[in-house]
């Protein structure tokens, strides 16, 4: 009889060997011992287990020596493995394989190595950035009036462009030795950040010319002539860059652009020239209408073979001035009222010299792989720091604003609906600066993070339609009614902008996350594919195998985890957040193993289950984000005040993904399995829950008041000292506000001892000052946060004609600018 005890025992040692990674002569060893001592302890002759011997030791053989293995087991999987992987386009491959992996490669493979993550820098400004930051930046800020840039002028105005040429914002990723300010990804960043914290238009004309387009790509690929011709002039202002890719028909799809240039001869500066007649048709061009040059996407065609035997040479990149001739461009799309230059550009058979291709000649065809190869540096930064801002300026004002909005006689921030949406954005926000960082230390250390960037790029974006949307709830009537007080709405109304940009976020999502995530941060995958590819049964077997082990170590580990609910897993830190590092160790494991399931089961078919490949980068991005919260804690010195915002940033992440994780199981083709996995991975069902009421106060409180974590969290912000800006007029709220509780206060309790009665504000005021209950001093304590918080209440409000007028007088003077809104309260 088999006893419990010996069950047990060879559980254990089944989990041991797997969870080490064991190799197989080391299974064998074990598996042949257990076989040796069986017919001793069960008493049983040893000639009974010879059917058994005749199984085990051919199997063994042929496991353990990678010449048979090779030919017994490998081939025919590689053949079936080249059946199930999915057809892959050039131009996808070309994606797939695109940059390189990081951090997000670690929680992919079930077993993160925390050390590593902490032992990597702290994102930090160096002194040319931080001297950038509180000099230019914030002039520019104090220059920038949104509403009359965006209502009005539908444009930076004059002395704003100019500023922005003459301090070299437009050349922040440019060389110095070319002109350029030469800044640190997490430097650029930061100025992303701070300006799109005062006006997205703004933020989007700067962000343009650092991210994917002439600049970036000439540094990568020019020639030394472009180099040198174009990187100052780019860096100085004196050519303004666009990129075009996308067209009517191509969008998401850019490869699909039917937009094409076919070589020829011509006639160009007087002399008969070898180049390109192109035709295109694109839209959506940021800063296309004022571009000086065209970064132009084509497929090229060489039907004459004027220099090569091949017709067709793909996708090519070329920069073209925009007064070239044949050139339709200056028409502007009008982006949710957003007033940064966009539109639509033409050209008809424009000729261009091969010598204008990026690259020259020898880069023809290579344009696809140069886009793909270039995007995780601009994904990595622009959009994140725009929507970091917004979550910074939605955590500042809101808490704010609901500290100093009374309705029902209290400030809005001491009910406990507010607080439970506050306490969300202060999370959010957290999570969402702690990610960005994370993801320019990636880029500043040389990596192109094509998945982290689709991480950030999706999950920051989503993150910010969140906290927006609920500063807005917070904010009432007051975030509803635009002017120039307003400082909610522009943002509020640029949200799907962000969404849609470089790379829509439904199909990021659903494609990209976890589709490039499982090729390009897989330890095996990729190697399976290619050895697949090119017949290599030895690599192949070696990946197999290996990949094999891995699958067991983390099948034996994320169970082994579940069960004792990850107490036993590692932790870099013996601290409090210790068990966040536990537990998302225990995650990212039995993530490894249902993606590994996923893909065993749907193989090719996953490409196509863009829900259910949706659903597993969500789990893969929120641990991305949850280990970016712990890192930030600690490289601030493990601050006590953040502790709620950590803590709502990685118990929200843990949540969610064991939530994605379950849909993931209720939503695979085998129903069996997927039971199977909640019941091995998840023996409890569910472990985590949702941030619960009292951490979200805890939150909340951080941005409601004053102090050192508020400061943190808010950081980089732009708050203008000007007196009649609304976010200055806020801090002096919440300033007064504080100030006057004691005296405030005194005056509740003798109101409730019956000592005063309440009515008129300013008589009460004057009889507690007689009667004791408060002195002049915190009398006038009062009056200023009345006063104070009756500034910020008021929305603007505009005359009955202001639309007529504004209409006749842009009909009698189109270049005239309204004077807008006065408040009131
Ligand atoms: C304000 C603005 C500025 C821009 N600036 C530039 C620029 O400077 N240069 C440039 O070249 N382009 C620019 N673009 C273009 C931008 O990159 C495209 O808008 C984007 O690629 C999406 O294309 P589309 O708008 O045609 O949407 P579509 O491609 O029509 O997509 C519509 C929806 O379908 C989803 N979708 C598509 N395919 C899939 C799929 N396989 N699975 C799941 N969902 C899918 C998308 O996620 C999206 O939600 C800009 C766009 C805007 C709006």
């Amino acid at each position: 009889m088999v006893t419990l005890l010996e069950v047990i025992i060879v559980i254990a040692v089944a989990w041991g060997l797997a969870a080490r990674s064991a190799s197989t002569w080391a299974w064998s060893g074990v598996i042949g011992a257990y076989l040796l001592v069986w017919p001793s302890l069960h008493g049983i002759s040893a000639w009974a287990l010879t059917p058994v011997w005749l199984v085990f030791i051919p199997v063994a053989a042929v496991l353990g020596l990678p010449v048979l293995r090779r030919r017994v087991v490998s081939l025919p999987v590689l053949k079936l493995f080249k059946k199930l992987m999915p057809s892959v386009s050039d131009t996808e491959r070309e994606a797939l394989e695109a940059g390189s992996t990081w951090w997000e490669a670690d929680l992919f493979s079930g077993s993160p190595d925390w050390r590593k993550l902490l032992d990597y820098d702290k994102p930090e400004l160096n002194a040319d950035e931080k001297a950038f930051i509180d000099g230019p930046v914030n002039e520019l800020c104090r220059m920038i009036d949104d509403w009359k840039i965006t209502e009005d002028l539908h444009d930076l105005p004059e002395p704003v462009w100019d500023f922005l040429k003459q301090q070299c914002f437009f050349g922040m990723i440019i060389p110095k030795r070319y002109g350029g300010l030469e800044f640190t990804a997490y430097g650029h960043s930061s100025v992303v950040m701070k300006i799109a914290s005062r006006s997205i238009t703004a933020a989007v004309t700067t962000m343009v010319p650092n991210s994917l387009g002439p600049a970036q790509l000439l540094l990568h690929y020019g020639t030394e002539e472009q180099k040198n011709y174009y990187l100052p002039r780019l860096a100085s202002g004196e050519e303004i860059p666009c990129f075009a890719l996308t067209g009517p028909e191509a969008g998401s799809d850019a490869a699909a652009m039917p937009d094409h240039g076919v070589v020829c001869r011509q006639i160009f500066n007087g002399e008969k020239t070898l180049g390109i007649r192109l035709n295109w048709e694109k839209r959506y061009i940021t800063l296309g209408p004022v571009a000086t040059v065209l970064g132009l996407a084509f497929k090229l065609y060489d039907p004459d073979h004027l220099i090569s035997e091949q017709e067709e040479r793909g996708i090519t990149l070329a920069l073209i001035p925009t007064d070239t001739p044949g050139i339709d461009i200056g028409n502007r799309h009008f982006p949710l009222n957003q007033a940064f230059m966009n539109g639509p550009n033409r050209g008809k058979d424009v000729f261009i010299p091969m010598d204008w291709i990026i690259g020259g000649q020898a880069r023809i065809g290579e344009g696809w792989r140069m886009l793909m190869e270039s995007l995780a540096d601009g994904r990595s930064i622009s959009l994140p720091a725009l929507s970091t801002g917004a979550g910074k300026l939605a955590s500042r004002a809101s808490g704010a604003y609901a500290a100093v909005r009374k309705q029902f006689k209290t400030p809005i921030g001491k009910f406990e609906g507010i607080s439970e949406v506050l306490g969300r954005i202060a999370g959010n926000a957290y999570a969402m600066d702690a990610a960005r960082g994370l993801t320019t230390l990636a880029v500043d250390s040389g990596e192109k993070p094509s998945v982290a960037s689709a991480i950030v790029k999706y999950h920051l974006t989503e993150r910010m339609r969140r906290v927006i949307d609920d500063a807005m709830d917070i904010h009432g009537g007051r975030g509803i009614c635009m002017g120039p007080r307003n400082y909610l709405a522009r943002v509020y109304q640029a949200i799907p902008i962000s969404i849609t940009v470089e790379g829509a976020n439904i199909l990021t999502r659903s494609l990209i996350i976890f589709g490039q995530g499982a090729i390009r941060c897989h330890p095996y995958l990729l190697k399976e594919m290619e050895a697949a590819q090119t017949g290599n049964v030895t690599a192949f077997d070696r990946a197999l195998f290996d990949h094999i082990k891995l699958l067991c170590s983390n099948l034996a580990r994320a169970s082994f985890h579940g069960l004792t609910r990850a107490r036993f897993a590692q932790a870099p830190v013996d601290r409090e957040e210790a068990r966040y590092y536990r537990h998302l160790t225990r995650l990212s494991a039995a993530f490894a193993v249902t993606a590994e399931s996923a893909l065993l089961t749907l193989g090719g078919e996953l490409k196509r289950k863009e829900s259910l490949s949706g659903r597993l980068g969500d789990v893969l991005s929120l641990m991305y984000l949850a280990s970016a919260a712990l890192k930030r804690f600690a490289d601030q010195g493990r601050q006590t005040a953040d502790r709620p915002l950590l803590e709502w940033a990685v118990r929200d992440a843990l949540y969610q993904a064991q939530q994605k994780l379950f849909e993931v199981y209720d939503n695979l083709p085998s129903r069996v399995l997927g039971r199977v996995l909640k019941w091995v991975l998840f023996p409890y069902s569910a472990s985590y829950r949702a941030p619960d009421d009292a951490l979200l106060q805890r939150a909340a409180n951080v941005v409601l008041r004053w102090g050192s974590a508020r400061e943190r969290l808010t950081d980089g912000l732009f708050i203008s000292d000007d007196d009649d800006d609304p976010l200055n007029q806020l801090e002096v709220a919440l300033e007064r506000a504080t100030a006057a509780q004691p005296a405030l206060s005194n005056l509740r309790n003798a109101m409730r001892n019956g000592q005063l009665e309440a009515g008129d504000p300013e008589l009460c005021l004057i009889e507690a000052v007689s009667a004791g209950v408060i002195d002049e001093r915190e009398a006038a304590q009062v009056r200023a946060a009345v006063a104070a918080r009756q500034r910020v209440i008021g929305v603007d409000e505009f005359p009955g004609d202001y639309w007529k007028e504004k209409n006749s007088s842009w009909q009698r003077n189109p270049t005239h600018s309204q004077q807008a809104g006065q408040s009131t309260s």
